[in-house]
């Protein structure tokens, strides 16, 4: 059994916050500010540019990408960190559709995370007018999934609602159609059990910042599958994913396997943060992370249905089919977030009327969650979000 004491422990969270945001950036972990200053003073400070070699720098893209892998259900070998999660998400659907040359359409969902339908929009316009961008509900996906399309290209859980699509099953029905798949792990890795191997899957994306603790701007992760890694090309074909970087040949030849995914001069002190959070995730279990998940969740719905009726649920009320995250509408819920953060209670708001709360066991436990709908109530039902300063948009929401 995972220790959530003990895990909790590990974060330094500030006094008399209630972080319902872990999946929009996870907090500190404790030993992270000693580990970067570390890195920063001994490796960088004296060992300056021996330390890609001496501190292993070099080697980290791919041994945080094999320890993310096991939360994710993957081979060893078969993750890589690097760049932003729009950038993978670029990378991931470039490489999918060459396996596809003689299909033209990339289907999506509406639930999708703009940044992922923006990126694929931009790819195919490089690619030609004959390429196509489709975009369905989330529930018409299984019936768009026909013989023209090249690559499915979904996030597991909708960032707004906490939807989840079922993996295994439309990994199977892509494959019977030869269709590529590329699922985004956003608001899955650390969130919910994810075993990419199982499901067969092709690509996946993520990012390290949600739910894995790794930080401002931390780097993201991609996968591919060990039966494919050696035949993709990577349209972004930098310099470190080269076979041989340090040969310095002007002609691009595809490294081995997942290395060929990297681009250019990884990320060190974030990497560095990383790992730290990394640490945090050893001493955890995924099958315990998601029990815990559905305990809070449950209990955050249940208690806040009782005490605000102006609030309606907007995830699934099935927890099987919920990931970490629960939201509620209201029209005012700009303003109630603002309210409750000025409480101490963090969560965060997404256009046009979504409270959004994140579960995250590492670090929140029922105490936790009883509190925040304490506070909830109170505002809710005496009205303390209807304030001036409380409808003011700040940049990020
Ligand atoms: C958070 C998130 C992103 C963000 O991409 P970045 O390049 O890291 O800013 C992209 N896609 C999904 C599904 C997300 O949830």
């Amino acid at each position: 059994m995972t220790d959530f004491a003990a895990t909790k422990a590990m974060f330094d969270l500030p006094e008399g916050v209630i972080y319902l945001d872990g999946n929009s950036l996870g907090p500190l972990p404790r030993a992270a500010g000693d580990r970067v200053n570390e890195m920063m003073v001994q490796e960088w400070g004296q060992m300056l540019i021996t330390g890609w070699n001496k501190a292993g720098w070099m080697g980290l893209p791919t041994g945080l990408g094999d320890r993310i892998g096991q939360l994710i259900g993957a081979e060893p070998g078969s993750v890589v960190i690097g760049d932003t999660l729009s950038i993978k998400v670029y990378q991931a659907v470039a490489s999918a559709l060459e396996l596809c040359p003689d299909r033209k359409v990339v289907l999506s969902d509406s639930g999708n995370f703009p940044s992922d339908l923006y990126m694929v929009d931009g790819l195919l316009r490089s690619l030609g007018s004959d390429y196509e961008l489709r975009v369905v509900a989330p529930e018409d996906i299984a019936k768009n999934v026909t013989e023209n399309v090249a690559v499915l290209m979904l996030t597991e859980v909708d960032y707004r609602s906490g939807r989840m699509h079922d993996m295994k099953a439309l990994t199977e029905l892509a494959h019977a159609n030869g269709t590529i798949t590329v699922w985004d792990l956003a608001h899955s890795a650390g969130a919910i059990p994810v075993d990419l191997a199982g499901c067969n899957a092709d690509f996946a994306v993520g990012c390290t910042y949600k739910y894995l603790n790794g930080g401002p701007g931390a780097p993201a992760f991609i996968y591919v599958a060990p039966r494919l890694a050696n035949r993709v090309r990577p349209a972004l074909s930098g310099w470190l994913g080269h076979e041989s970087p340090f040969a310095f040949d002007l002609d691009y030849r595809p490294g081995n396997g997942i290395e060929r995914m990297r681009v250019g001069t990884p990320p060190v002190i974030q990497m560095t943060a990383l790992s730290s959070a990394m640490d945090v995730w050893d001493m955890a279990n995924m099958q315990d992370v998601r029990t815990k998940s559905i305990d809070l969740t449950e209990l955050f719905i249940e208690r806040v249905e009782a005490t605000c009726p102006d609030l309606h649920l907007a995830s699934p009320r099935d927890p099987e089919r919920r990931g970490s995250q629960v939201s509620f509408r209201f029209a005012d819920g700009y303003a109630a977030m603002q309210a409750l953060i000025a409480r101490g209670v963090i969560g965060d708001f997404r256009a046009p009327d979504i409270m959004r709360f994140g579960f995250t066991p590492l670090y929140v436990d029922e105490h936790d969650v009883e509190r925040a709908v304490e506070i909830l109530a109170d505002i809710m039902q005496n009205r303390l979000w209807d304030t001036p300063e409380n409808k003011v948009r700040q940049r990020v929401t």
